[in-house]
């Protein structure tokens, strides 16, 4: 039984949701809500079959706490991560009970990591009372005033839905990104996939973001369009996040699970997915289609073919052109060299393929497996839904 699932309104100690974002990694989670109040995207394999939940303020105050509390000894005892000694932590974790454990950890993990940000979980903490939010914020900043970043997934739907006084005082009280799953800019490719947002709400959600004064990150998903509506995809969402200009743009690749219902239209052949190569001509459009704005273009999720395709716009643009079109104009054999190597975790990026003792592990790995051109798509799938 799940902490949530054994009666949602008691309170069992400090909670860690499923997810955070990939430029999360060294935050520490706060989760706010459980799960998708939406759920229905037919991608997203992460929150089917639970149910959305809002977490009591009191609750979430009381995580806080046990991460303070935690976080006190460990400082008291280390000073800084460079002075930890394993005995020295043995000794504490010995204190620690049973049930206490998950939020010592968690202290731990984020003691070792610089203690600058913090993540609210789950899918949308901003579904919350506002007045709650803000208070757990101003929590937050009492208990680590030296924290940098607190950031939060939100949803177009919701956003558009909060005022514009309560959005600033939440920037106020410490809130100062937030991450939205745009996904795609197209009406056609949205409703296909029931995202639950129109272009329009997407756009007019960003921008109340971007008023308020808090730093906006849209995720866009290449491939989401599947082989009909690559190219439609592509522009409309340039055309988005044209409009709306936001800090980050992450592009995170589809990867289509048997465990969303996006895997059971693609097994009815309703989805045609796109090989590699489409999905780099179609992140090659939307680069080329980014006019007027600034922000900076991340790659960095797994799922990515390219680790390295970052860059500010607009001087960097080219130098992501060159990325791409590098790609596209290699040998066929060159290509899933590349793309084999960069789904085993050994390339980041098309320079590693210079790295020859990297190429060499990726040649054995697939001589040894017997991973070959033919079978080569159905292994970088299977490799790809182990990733999600
Ligand atoms: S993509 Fe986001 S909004 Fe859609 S179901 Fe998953 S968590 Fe919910």
């Amino acid at each position: 039984m799940t902490q949530e699932s054994a009666c949602p309104d008691s309170y069992y100690g400090y909670e860690m949701g499923p997810i955070r974002p990939p430029s999360e990694a060294d935050s520490l989670l706060i989760r706010v809500t459980r799960n998708c109040a939406w759920n229905r995207c037919t991608f997203c394999p992460v929150y089917k079959g639970s149910s959305f939940s809002i977490r009591p303020l009191e609750h979430v105050l009381r995580d806080i706490d046990l991460i303070y509390k935690n976080m006190k000894c460990l400082r008291e005892a280390f000073n800084e991560p460079s002075s930890v000694t394993e005995p020295g932590l043995k000794a504490i974790a010995n204190t620690v009970s049973a049930d206490g454990l998950v939020a010592f950890n968690a202290a731990f993990y984020w003691f070792m990591n610089g203690m600058k940000s913090v993540f609210l979980q789950d899918s949308d903490a901003l579904a919350s009372q506002p007045s709650n939010l803000i208070e757990l914020l101003r929590h937050l900043k009492e208990r680590f005033p030296w924290v940098e970043r607190v950031t939060s997934y939100s949803r177009s739907s919701t956003l558009v839905r909060i005022a514009d006084e309560d959005l600033e005082a939440m920037r106020d009280a410490g809130l100062n990104r937030i991450h939205v799953g745009l996904e795609s800019g197209s009406d056609k490719v949205l409703k296909m996939v029931k995202k639950g947002a129109s272009k329009e709400m997407h756009i007019r959600a960003g921008l109340k973001v971007k008023n308020a004064g808090i730093e906006l990150s849209e995720y866009a998903m290449p491939g989401l369009g599947g082989t009909e509506l690559s190219a439609e995809h592509a522009l409309e969402t340039a055309d988005a996040l044209n409009q709306i200009d936001p800090d980050f743009i992450r592009l995170r690749t589809l990867a289509v699970t048997d465990r969303a219902p996006l895997g059971a239209e693609r097994m009815s052949r309703r989805f045609h997915v796109c090989s590699d190569i489409m999905i780099v001509n179609e992140i090659k459009t939307l680069i080329q289609n980014l006019h007027g704005i600034k922000s900076v273009v991340k790659s960095d999720h797994v799922l990515n073919l390219f680790g390295d395709l970052e860059g500010k716009m607009p001087q960097d643009r080219d130098a992501m052109l060159e990325i791409l079109d590098a790609f596209l104009g290699m040998e066929p054999a060159k290509q899933d060299l590349y793309r084999i190597g960069r789904r085993l975790g050994v390339f980041s990026g098309l320079k590693d393929l210079m790295d020859t003792n990297r190429v060499f592990r990726v040649e054995q790995i697939c001589l040894a497996n017997d991973i070959r051109g033919e079978n080569m798509d159905s292994v970088i799938d299977r490799l790809l839904q182990s990733f999600i």
